[in-house]
């Protein structure tokens, strides 16, 4: 079976294949155009058009002849098109010198164009920027000999959707490595039958893949800590252990690192060129759109919501400057990274373009691992951009806005495809008296571990926000009452468990939670308001509660 990559290969191959076909065709094109001119004396406004198309054609085959391997054409035509340039910013009549030289360029470039290409397409591995999936299914193996602690551990953890496995000896935990690595190690430093640090040492040299490991000790010292940072521990604790802290490194350890896939927008009118950007970013795992005719790009916009644009500078209709101009002037893409691509290699124009909103300048022909690396890098940072602003920073959750604007989504699709569709209020019981007792800060960590809760329980298309200070809003996609209740209930009755603060001060905190669901109420604001009147009955009839709005079944 052909891999994705062989396919992709074989695509450039044709792409490739396709250009040597049609060069000849481009080449007699060109001659044409340079035929009149030649022959014909004019006026410099009349000679004006026929030399913009000269240069025009002779500028397309720089960028696509260098790009498919064909470098003697590109070569030659640049020579072509950077002389016609000079002629048309001169705006005289040619001279009887400037017809010769550019008979000689366009006589060089049919030369050019009978010569063989650069043999084999450059065969590169091109680097994926996809990261490894992530099957969900996150196992601990936790080791400690103190058997109340670790069960102890263990069940806390297991609250956040950890499957942990207790061993309360190094050789047991050697022997189930071997068997099936877990997701992360969670490894006391002092074991009756060893060293642990000196075991994980010893078992990431056997193990295929790093071995993530937070370490727990009764000690402090620098010494200890030493041992641990030696044997790639990539966090530390002492006892008694900070229970929010460990759970919130082993997220960051085990963070499902499975991204939405980038989406470019190629902008550019030669067909083959955008496909041949197309198929090198899609192979990088990347989703592209092509636009090959520039005045179509609004409408390519809101259909694709790209994340970069990849912009030709030089296109029939209109200029990629001109066009990155009024995509900016338009307030939802202020922000949108637009790349430029061109054969120009005149400093001083790419910076022009620079200072005209384009975010780079790539020069053709462009390296795929270049190409790649370079719009990975503009999409990812406007990516972080964008959480920024749509994103609350004590939890990492939907800010109130965006979860209102997400739901309002939710809501029209759901009822396109005729979908139940439930949403949750939650409320935090009696907050005020935990920041009273425990301080803001340990607030704080309580508002952190329900996110997280949250985060790990409910489906990745579900939509989490926090909806206010100790107040979030949930979006359950495609579950009906009875199963949003089962599933907030669940979560409710879990969260209560969960052990906050540390040593001698550490205490539990609750939620009260109103459900509404589609198809009871008819508008999003129906949605809200009948979730929130619920969850008022909750807090009413005694807290630490879910409760459907009446209606809903
Ligand atoms: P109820 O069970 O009726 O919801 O009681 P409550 O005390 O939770 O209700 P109330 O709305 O009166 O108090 C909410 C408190 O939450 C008040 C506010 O100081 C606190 N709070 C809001 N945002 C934050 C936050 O970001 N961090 C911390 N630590 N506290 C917050
Ligand atoms: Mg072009
Ligand atoms: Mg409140
Ligand atoms: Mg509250």
């Amino acid at each position: 079976m052909a891999s994705t990559a062989d396919s992709i290969t074989e695509k450039l191959r044709a792409l490739h294949d396709n250009f040597a076909a049609q060069l000849p065709g481009r080449i007699r094109e060109l001659e044409e155009v340079w035929d009149k001119l030649r022959d014909r004396e004019g006026t410099a406004e009349e000679q004006a058009e026929p030399l913009r198309i000269l240069h025009y054609l002779s500028h397309k085959l720089t960028g696509t002849g260098a790009t498919f391997g064909f470098s003697a054409v590109s070569d030659a035509s640049r020579t072509l098109e950077t002389f016609v340039r000079e002629v048309m910013e001169g705006c005289h009549r040619l001279t009887a010198e400037q017809r010769s030289r550019i008979n000689d360029h366009v006589e060089d470039l049919k030369q050019a164009a009978t010569m063989k290409d650069d043999a084999v397409l450059r065969q590169e591995t091109i680097p994926s920027s996809r990261p490894p999936r992530d099957d969900g299914n996150k196992t601990i193996y936790l080791v400690e000999d103190d058997a109340h602690l670790a069960q102890d551990l263990a069940l806390q953890i297991g609250y956040f959707n950890y499957t942990v496995r207790v061993f309360n000896n190094l050789a047991g935990f050697r022997d189930a490595v071997s068997q099936s690595p877990p997701t992360a190690v969670i490894m006391d430093i002092n074991l009756p039958d060893g060293n642990g640090a000196a075991a994980i040492t010893e078992t990431q040299k056997e193990c295929s893949h790093p071995l993530p490991t937070v370490f727990l000790s009764g000690r402090g010292d620098l010494a200890a800590r030493l041992d641990a940072v030696r044997a790639g521990g990539v966090a530390y604790f002492t006892k008694p252990v900070d229970l929010a802290a460990l759970v919130d490194a082993l997220d960051r350890l085990t963070a499902n690192r499975v991204r939405e896939p980038y989406r470019v927008l190629i902008v550019e009118d030669t067909v083959s060129l955008a496909n041949y950007y197309a198929l090198t970013l899609r192979q990088a795992g990347m989703i592209t759109e092509v636009v090959s005719e520039p005045l179509q790009v609004m409408m390519a916009l809101t259909a694709f919501c790209p994340e970069l644009i990849l912009m030709d500078m030089y296109m029939p209709d209109c200029t990629g400057l001109e066009l990155a101009k009024v995509i900016r002037q338009q307030e939802t893409y202020v922000g949108i990274p637009i790349v430029f691509l061109s054969a120009e290699t005149n400093l001083d124009k790419q910076l022009e373009a620079m200072r005209q909103g384009g975010d780079d300048f790539l020069v053709k022909p462009i390296q795929p691992d270049h190409l790649i690396s370079a719009v990975a890098s503009r999409t990812q940072r406007y990516r972080i951009l964008r959480s920024f602003m749509s994103r609350d920073s004590l939890t990492g959750l939907c800010n109130h806005t965006t979860t209102k604007e997400l739901l309002s989504n939710a809501y029209s699709l759901a009822k396109r495809r005729g979908a139940p569709l439930s949403f949750a209020m939650i409320d935090i019981d009696h907050f005020k008296a935990v920041n009273d007792t425990h301080g803001h800060a340990a607030g704080d960590r309580v508002i952190k571990s329900l996110a997280r809760l949250l985060q790990q329980r409910l489906r990745k298309s579900d939509i989490i926000g926090r909806y206010g200070g100790e107040e979030f809003a949930v979006a359950l996609i495609d579950a009906d009452a009875s199963q949003a209740r089962r599933i907030m209930d669940e979560i409710r009755a879990d969260f209560a468990q969960v052990r906050h603060g540390e040593g001698g001060r550490e205490f539990t905190a609750t939620f009260s939670c109103g459900i509404a669901t589609i198809p009871s109420h008819s508008h999003p604001a129906a949605l809200i308001e009948a979730s929130d009147k619920a969850l008022y009955d909750a807090k009413r009839g005694g807290r630490n509660k879910v409760v459907l709005a009446s209606g809903c079944g």
